[in-house]
């Protein structure tokens, strides 16, 4: 069965718009300046919200159903991409929150539950959200560990879950589907 059915490579993420886009890939061009490293094209920046791993896109019917059930129950928000840091081990410099806003730790728990009772495999480790902006940075940037002023906004309305595919000219994420954040915000 497993010729018939290849195993997809999925996760959930969210995109940032254009704006939001276009100023993570000029901090990356600046990022990269003294470093020699690979810059993450502009099209591929995302935050991922849980790796799935390989499933069989038989599979895509309960992935939908998770996805759409979190997001159903989290509201739209604006991320602050405030932190730029390095993750020595996999090479990577990223951007990110500078604290881990609830709605966001809500929306990877409510995803990981909803994974975990349709029986959907996941990435377990602890949550650290980051958007990769280099690659194969073999050492830190100069701004390693350093605020970006003023933070970048990133405005969050709708769930992704994305397909990884491997391209010759690289890695490419096809989005799936995706859900509106349909949440009640707190206090409103
Ligand atoms: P490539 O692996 O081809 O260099 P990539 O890492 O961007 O490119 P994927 O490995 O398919 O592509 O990963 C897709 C997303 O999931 C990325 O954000 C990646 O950081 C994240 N990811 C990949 N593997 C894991 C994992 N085992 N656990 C958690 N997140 C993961
Ligand atoms: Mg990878």
């Amino acid at each position: 069965a497993s010729c018939m059915n290849p195993a997809w490579r999925v996760f959930f993420a969210l995109a940032p718009g254009p704006r939001a886009r276009a100023r993570l890939h000029d901090l990356a061009g600046e990022l990269a300046a003294g470093l020699p490293a690979r810059i993450v094209p502009a099209a591929n920046l995302h935050l991922t919200l849980l790796f799935v791993g390989r499933v069989s896109p038989v599979r895509l019917g309960d992935l939908a159903l998770a996805g759409q059930r979190a997001a159903a129950s989290v509201a739209p928000m604006t991320l602050a991409i405030a932190r730029i840091g390095w993750f020595g081990r996999a090479d990577v410099v990223w951007a990110g929150p500078a604290r881990m806003p609830a709605s966001l730790g809500a929306l990877h728990a409510g995803l990981a539950g909803e994974c975990r009772a349709a029986g959907l495999p996941f990435d377990r480790r602890p949550f650290a959200p980051h958007l990769t902006l280099l690659r194969k940075a073999r050492r830190a940037p100069d701004t390693h560990d350093a605020a970006i002023e003023p933070p970048i906004a990133m405005p969050v309305r709708r769930l992704v879950l994305m397909r990884s595919v491997s391209e010759p000219g690289g890695v490419r994420y096809r989005p799936l589907a995706s859900w509106p954040l349909a949440g009640r915000a707190a206090g409103s």
